[in-house]
């Protein structure tokens, strides 16, 4: 766990994915919500922070990948939190399935056909209608009080990627950035590369210096810079 002066974020390990659970003067809002039926990590996590489902405020969806929206049915259900995500992927999580994005891998090409074809059924979960429906920046000061938290979209590996700037010190990022290897933060799915640089540079210009991934633990910016200088060119 990570305390600043006007927040706290906690990393919760749900499945292959990480959701974010950020509390300020009192609130609580959750970011992504994992892999289906990991629910007891979010519950853990919760009552290490004093906290239990109904103090939920919001649920922030990055994208809405079965591994992001996962226990959102569940969790909505326990806190009735408002449940927020981008437009372009709100038709996705009404109906509860989110096709795979292109592999930008020779390996991760193999498993995004996999995945939209025979596995195809392994990507669903429990449908949820939104509640706020985005398709630009959004302020969190109403469920953040005293923190300056901003949603912003920063589309790439799916159209309707969003990330949580949290003031210029961090932002959690869900799959816009990947750290499950060591020398690349580049994600190993992407719909549209080039949106995805674009959405890189708006990471850099928040200033912040730490980037909390879905997918691996936390990055520095300078991991960021690196793996823009080496791959940007690829498009
Ligand atoms: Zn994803
Ligand atoms: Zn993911």
């Amino acid at each position: 766990m990570i305390s600043k002066k006007s927040y706290s974020l906690t990393a919760v390990p749900m499945g292959h994915s990480n959701a974010y659970l950020l509390t300020a003067g009192g609130s609580a809002v959750l970011v992504d919500t994992g892999c289906p039926g990991k629910i007891n990590k979010l519950e853990s996590a919760l009552r290490e922070n004093g906290l239990d489902f109904p103090d939920l405020g919001l649920v922030i969806l990055t994208h809405t990948h079965y591994d992001h929206a996962g226990c959102l049915a569940e969790i909505k259900e326990r806190s009735g939190a408002k449940v927020l995500v981008h437009e372009a992927e709100a038709g996705c999580l009404e109906k509860g399935y989110t096709p795979f994005p292109k592999g930008t891998m020779w390996f991760s090409r193999i498993i995004s056909g996999l995945a939209n074809s025979l596995f195809a059924f392994r990507a669903k979960y429990v449908p949820v209608k939104p509640d706020i429906v985005i398709n630009k920046e959004y302020d969190l000061g109403y469920y953040l009080p005293g923190t300056k938290a901003r949603v912003i979209p920063t589309p790439g590996h799916t159209e309707g990627s969003v990330s949580v700037v949290l003031g210029n010190e961090e932002v959690v990022v869900g799959d816009t950035l990947f750290n499950d290897f060591p020398k690349t933060v580049f994600p190993p799915f992407a719909n549209d590369e080039k949106q995805l640089f674009r959405s890189w540079e708006k990471l850099a210009e928040t200033s912040c210096a730490t980037f909390y991934p879905g997918h691996g633990g936390a990055l520095s910016i300078e991991k960021l810079a690196d793996s823009y200088r080496k791959l940007s060119k690829r498009v």
